[in-house]
């Protein structure tokens, strides 16, 4: 019985798997089948079943074609790969789209037709049998899931007493991966306090976390297979993991040599609750800099908060950016502060009004007019997902305020992202080993690897997938130019 794994990435409030990221959904399904198994990716499809098997040159006029460039080893006889399989298994489902630079996720209506013929065993697991959204959409995609044997929500829900056995044992997927991945470390699952209207976290799953030392054994394991950037991202609050000091210290006796350790989702109530600050502290010893603990504040007007039942009043998130600035906004050895808060905000909540628009720019100048760094502001809509309130009792304002979204966007990305970048980066930092990942015509666009990494667009065709330090030159409104340095 031959079983390959066809990743199309996913992407999770709490958990990311689109390239450079390896999700854990891939790792933990090879590791729970006991056989050797072929991970292949939706651009290795893409590349045979539309472009018929042959990479474009990218002349220098052209962009670099993101839908193909995440190839697994198997791209090159990926037709043979395809017919010895017996049992195709689709990971896929993105809840929070997002454009990414160098990858495509996959959705239903463009997998399910690539896929139709191949007489093998299909089974769609991920996220996507919650729903998936598609890119800039609200509603979740409908499709004839006719083609799958199997619907399976359990391949991607796998106890962490399973887990801790499958995530050793799929690590070695890596090995089918030929360039670096970051790889998504999961700490725990569910949320302890919140009730967000909009969310499916709770719905998902109960609150449980992973051993410490289940964690780092994994970590190890992939460290052993040469990995060596990590985030530490999967969980709604990485500061409620428990052991959460020792796990970032215990990452190092384990795993000495690594580039990146990283963290992402935070509730900024727990970093308030962190009286001593022991919490931040250790973030911002033993991570690496660039780091970033994203808050899901949502919106700073409190009629939202209030009848979305959100987890942080305005006023603890500003206290919460405050004390992340007062240990993390030191640069650190890649040229970034060490650690800064992000903050998502959502449109389309309950309640939502002109006043909230005016709260939010509120807090944000505030925090800009203190001296205080935000690295990344996330602004979304919202999407109604089944089982949520604000999907099933309703109150969502969408459509009552859509008119006023690309205004309220822009405003945040002129008067706050902006001055915010110059301050983040000043014209002359230096940023170290950022990888070239992507042309634009004559501009290659490089990032750090890391959590939420800024964009440095060069002048030229530098080398891709290769490393550089970075001059910074100019800000645009939410990225960097640069030149290579030396
Ligand atoms: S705090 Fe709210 S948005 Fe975050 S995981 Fe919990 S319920 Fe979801």
């Amino acid at each position: 019985m031959v079983t390959t794994i066809l990743d199309c990435y996913t992407d999770e409030p709490s958990g990311l798997g689109v390239p450079p990221y390896l999700g854990t959904y891939p790792r933990y399904i090879a590791g729970s089948l006991n056989e050797p198994v072929n991970y292949i990716t939706v651009d290795d499809l893409r590349l045979w079943k539309k472009h018929g098997g042959s990479i474009k040159t990218v002349k220098p006029s052209m962009k670099t074609d993101p839908s193909t460039y995440n190839l697994s080893i198997h791209a090159p006889e990926l037709p043979n790969i395809l017919q010895q399989t017996d049992h195709l298994i689709v990971v896929l489902g993105v809840h929070v789209p997002g454009k990414y630079l160098s990858a495509i996720p996959g959705t239903l209506n463009e997998v399910i037709p690539m896929i139709r013929d191949l007489h093998c065993k299909k089974t769609l697991t991920g996220p996507a049998v919650h729903g998936t959204q598609l890119f800039g959409g609200k509603k979740q995609e409908k499709a004839d899931l006719s083609c799958f044997n199997n619907v399976d929500p359990h391949l991607y829900k796998f106890k962490f007493d399973d887990v801790k056995e499958f995530a050793i044992a799929g690590a070695s997927l890596i090995k089918q991966i030929p360039d670096p991945r970051m790889i998504e470390i999961e700490t725990g699952r569910g949320c302890d306090i919140g009730k967000c209207s909009f969310c499916t976290e709770p719905l998902k799953s109960k609150v449980e976390f992973r051993e410490k030392g289940d964690i780092l054994q994994e970590m190890k394991t992939f460290y052993d297979l040469g990995a060596r950037f990590f985030r530490l991202g999967k969980q709604t609050c990485f500061y409620t993991v428990p052991n959460v000091k020792d796990l970032l210290r215990e990452s190092w006796q384990r795993c000495p040599d690594m580039n990146v350790l990283h963290i992402d989702n935070v509730n900024p109530v727990k970093v308030v609750l962190d009286k001593d600050r022991s919490i931040t502290e250790a973030v911002v010893k033993y991570c690496t800099s660039g780091n970033i603990a994203a808050f899901g504040v949502e919106s700073f007007d409190i009629e939202v908060v209030r009848q979305n039942t959100l987890n942080s009043m305005p006023q603890i998130a500003y206290e919460a950016v405050k004390i992340l600035n007062k240990y993390g906004a030191e640069r650190g050895s890649n040229g970034m502060p060490k650690f800064l808060p992000g903050i998502n905000i959502l449109f389309g909540l309950r309640g939502e009004s002109k006043k909230t628009y005016e709260e939010n720019m509120k807090w944000l100048q505030r925090i800009y007019d203190e001296g205080l760094m935000l690295r990344r502001i996330n602004i979304r809509q919202v999407a109604l997902f089944e089982g949520t309130s604000l999907h099933d009792e309703g109150g969502d304002m969408l459509h009552k305020n859509r008119k006023y979204y690309w205004k309220w966007r822009n405003d945040i990305r002129q008067q706050i992202d902006h001055p915010m970048l110059q301050r983040i980066c000043p014209t002359g930092t230096l940023l170290k080993d950022c990888y070239a990942e992507v042309y634009d015509g004559n501009t290659t666009f490089c990032r750090q690897f890391g959590t939420y990494p800024l964009i440095v667009g060069v002048k030229g065709r530098l080398e891709l997938k290769k490393f550089y330090d970075l001059s910074i030159t100019k800000h645009m409104l939410r990225s960097l130019t640069g030149e290579v340095n030396g």
